[in-house]
């Protein structure tokens, strides 16, 4: 993933930049790099850019996500796309362009009757260090809007209750014709009436009131799998923003968040683990047991390890989500010395150190020095 950079520093705002400030430079930006009106290279990289800035720091949950947690809260690394982003900045960049070229820019696109996909939704979700290694199943409480039951999201309180709008004829749009120094230009728009339905309700529904969908709470479970990462998504179809027009709900995307562990770091599949060694077990060696996130293992440490000696348990790290493929840990001596022994110790070491004589590690480095 190349290195992507700050959204306030993209669209030029400060952290603390009020929804307005973010909207006006982001419309001053969206305009400088439109691929339609800047030619120049390297332009529409740009402007995506500010297009992906604005979509997260526009919308205030997305806002907080990043501020808590940066890229990494954001980044679309895992299962599939995350549809948020250009279909949310589409609408606002023909807003932009309603004005400047008097409505010429693909009005009749903005907005078609007929059904529509609801827009994706992005959530993120804290999952436990060991969790995320051997998954497990967790239950989340949404709010979801879905199709009423009653009216099947036509809003109308029974079929003879559905009419042809008088405005549009049932197109769900209007033509207006526009004189602008760019010539004239023709361009549809949403009917005003019936708001592109193309409909005219005359009773409404009892139980939507009209509007087609009811809000619910739903609890679904999320199937964390073993061996997941932090940064990937998993997608559960059909709980994001509702559809329009009788379309299907967008579907929600869960971004994994992999807590901490104390002691043990993972990267990939590997696991990595340092475990203080005294100076006598390290030079007489030893056996210990090490924990692993399998549980304890026993590794021998042989006699002379010195500090910072890397040892790896095969098979022991986490296993691959994607096949049956095994990480490993790496275990890392960190050499400790006793800072508080007691007196008979004392004397012991004081007895080894005269052993050594003039030939303690530190004497042979001063003679290899000269
Ligand atoms: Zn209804
Ligand atoms: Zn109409």
């Amino acid at each position: 993933m190349a290195d992507k950079r700050d959204y306030y520093e993209v669209l030029g705002v400060s952290k603390t930049a009020s929804e307005a400030d973010i909207k006006k430079a982001y419309r001053s930006l969206a305009k400088k790099y439109h691929p339609d009106i800047n030619k120049e290279k390297g332009a529409d990289v740009k402007f995506k850019e500010v297009q992906e800035a604005y979509e997260v720091l526009s919308d205030q949950q997305k806002r907080a996500n990043y501020d808590q947690f940066g890229h990494a809260g954001m980044d679309n690394n895992g299962f599939g796309g995350f549809g948020g982003f250009q279909s949310g900045g589409f609408e606002d960049i023909n807003d932009i362009f309603g004005s400047f070229f008097g409505g010429g820019f693909n009005q009749s696109q903005r907005r078609q009757s007929g059904p529509r996909k609801g827009e994706d939704r992005l959530m993120q979700m804290r999952v436990d260090f060991m969790d995320a290694i051997f998954g497990k199943t967790e239950s989340i409480s949404l709010d979801v809007e879905e199709q009423c039951s009653v009216c099947m999201g036509s809003g109308a309180h029974s079929k003879s209750d559905i009419q042809m709008c008088p405005t549009c004829n049932g197109k769900g749009s209007v033509t207006t014709q526009q004189r602008t120094p760019f010539g004239v230009f023709q361009s549809s728009s949403v009917c005003p009436e019936c708001q592109g339905t193309g409909k005219k309700i005359l009773n409404k529904c009892s139980k939507c009131h009209g509007r087609g969908y009811e809000k619910k709470r739903v609890t679904v479970d999320i199937k964390i799998p073993a061996g997941i990462h932090s940064g990937q998504q998993l997608r559960v179809p059909g709980k994001g923003e509702r559809g329009a027009q009788g379309g299907p709900n967008g579907d929600l995307y869960i971004e994994i968040v992999v807590s901490k562990h104390k002691f043990f770091q993972r990267e990939g599949n590997h696991i990595y683990i340092s475990v203080p060694v005294s100076a006598i077990d390290a030079t007489l060696g030893c056996k210990i047991d090490v924990p692993t996130v399998h549980g304890d293992v026993e590794l021998t440490i042989p006699s002379g390890t010195q500090h910072g000696t890397q040892f790896r348990l095969k098979g022991k790290g986490v296993k691959d989500l994607n096949s049956t493929n095994m990480g490993d840990q790496f275990v890392e001596v960190k050499l400790q010395v006793e800072d508080k022994i007691s007196r008979e110790e004392k004397e012991l070491y004081e007895k080894l150190k005269k052993i050594q004589g003039k030939d303690s590690i530190y004497d042979r480095f001063k003679k290899a020095f000269k």
